[in-house]
C-alpha cells in the first residue's frame, strides 16, 4: 500500500518504503514523520519522564540488548515538539493518573473501560517501539573491531510497521478494531518483591512487553489477538500476587507460545477514499488457535527463561543446577510437579 497523504498534509499511513526510509533508517519525527531541519524537535524520552522521575530514575542506566548501560534521562528517539505534547496529552497524563492507583481499583477500572484499557494497551506497546526504534543506532557489538551492525539490523521491521500504524493511531485517527488488541495481563507483585519498584522487560521476537510501576505489573502481547489466552489453559490457574522469577517464565512462555502459533493474525490498514478518509485497522484472525509443536514451545521458553535467570542470580552451585533444569525445560517458578500454581501467599 502507498502512503497516503490527507488534505492538511498529515501522512495517515507511511508505505513500508517510506516507514523504513524516514522512521527506520531516517532521523524524522517517529509520529508524523516531519524532517529534523522542517521543525522544532525535542524528543521523546522511551521510558516516559513521569516514570524517570516517580522512581528517581533520571541518573539510574538501563542495560540494553548488547550490554551498554543507557543513562534513563537520555535514552531517547527524535519527536518534534508538536507530536511530543500531543502524546503528553494523549497517554502521558490518562496513564500516569491511572496507575497512581492501587491494584485493585486499576483492574476494576479497566475492566469498566474499555477505552482506558486499550489506550493503557497502546501505551505499552508505544514504549515497546520506542525501544526497538533506538535499537537501530546501538552497536550489536560494542567492540569496534567486530562489525556486526546495529541491534535494530536484527528487527523484523514488516511487524514493527504494524505496531507503528497501531501506535500512532492517536495521531491518524484510524480507529482500531476490536480484535486487533492483543493479550493484556495485570498482576500484583508480591511484597517481598521490594527492591526494584521499576522493572521493564521486552522481547523483539514474541513481542512481548512487561512494565513493573510499583506494586503490580502489566503484560501484553502486542501482535496475538488474544490467541495466547486460547491455547495456554494454566494461565487461569495464576492466582494472587507474583514474584519476578514467575513474572520472567510468563514472558519467556507468552513470547514461546506468540512465536509458534501455527496460524497468525493477519492485520491490515483500510483507507476508504469516499471524501471523509476513514481509516480502519483490522485483523483476520486464524480459524483456529493452534500451536505448532509443543516441544519447540517448550524449548524455546527455556531458552529464554534461561537467559532472564542467567542474569538475575548469582551463579553458585545451587543455582547452576537450577539453570542447568531451566535449560532442560524441567524447572517452573510458576508450577509444581502436580501443576499447581506455586502460591506466594
Ligand atoms: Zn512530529
Amino acid at each position: 500500500m502507498k502512503t497516503v497523504i490527507n488534505t492538511e498534509e498529515k501522512t495517515i499511513f507511511f508505505s513500508f518504503e517510506d516507514f523504513k526510509a524516514k522512521i527506520v533508517e531516517g532521523n524524522c519525527c517517529f509520529i508524523c514523520g516531519a524532517e529534523a531541519s522542517s521543525k522544532e524537535f525535542n524528543d521523546e524520552h522511551i521510558i516516559p519522564n513521569w516514570v524517570l522521575h516517580r522512581f528517581g530514575l533520571h541518573k539510574k542506566r538501563i542495560t540494553l540488548p548488547n550490554g551498554t548501560k543507557f543513562n534513563y534521562g537520555q535514552y531517547k528517539i527524535p519527536c518534534c515538539k508538536d507530536c511530543n505534547s500531543k502524546l503528553g496529552e494523549t497517554f502521558e497524563v490518562p496513564i500516569s493518573e491511572l496507575l497512581k492507583k492501587d491494584f485493585v481499583d486499576i483492574r476494576k477500572e479497566l475492566s469498566d473501560d474499555r477505552e482506558k484499557a486499550a489506550l493503557l494497551f497502546n501505551w505499552l506497546a508505544l514504549i515497546f517501539f520506542k525501544t526497538h526504534l533506538k535499537d537501530r543506532t546501538l552497536e550489536m557489538n560494542r567492540d569496534k573491531r567486530f562489525n556486526d551492525g546495529k541491534i535494530g539490523d536484527h528487527h523484523y521491521w514488516e511487524d514493527m510497521h504494524h505496531i507503528h500504524c497501531l501506535i500512532r493511531s492517536f495521531y491518524t485517527g484510524a480507529e482500531i478494531s476490536p480484535e486487533v488488541y492483543g493479550t493484556m495481563l495485570i498482576f500484583p507483585i508480591a511484597d517481598f518483591e521490594h527492591d526494584n519498584l521499576f522493572d521493564y522487560i521486552d522481547t523483539p521476537y514474541g513481542k512481548v512487553a512487561m512494565i513493573r510501576i510499583g506494586s503490580f505489573c502489566m503484560i501484553i502481547v502486542i501482535d496475538d489477538c488474544r490467541g495466547s489466552l486460547n491455547v495456554w489453559n494454566d494461565l487461569r490457574k495464576l492466582k494472587g500476587s507474583l514474584n519476578s522469577y514467575q513474572i520472567r517464565e510468563i514472558i519467556a512462555h507468552l513470547n514461546a507460545i506468540n512465536i509458534n502459533l501455527k496460524n497468525r493474525p493477519a492485520f491490515k490498514s483500510l483507507i476508504r477514499d469516499n471524501g471523509e478518509g476513514k481509516y480502519t485497522i483490522f485483523a483476520q484472525l486464524p480459524p483456529l488457535w493452534e500451536l505448532k509443536e509443543e516441544q519447540t514451545v517448550i524449548e524455546d521458553r527455556s531458552f529464554l527463561l534461561h537467559h532472564y535467570i542467567s542474569i538475575k542470580v548469582e551463579l553458585n552451585d545451587h543455582n547452576l543446577k537450577v539453570l542447568q533444569e531451566i535449560k532442560m525445560g524441567h524447572y517452573s517458578f510458576l508450577f509444581n510437579e502436580r501443576g499447581e500454581f506455586l502460591s506466594n501467599e
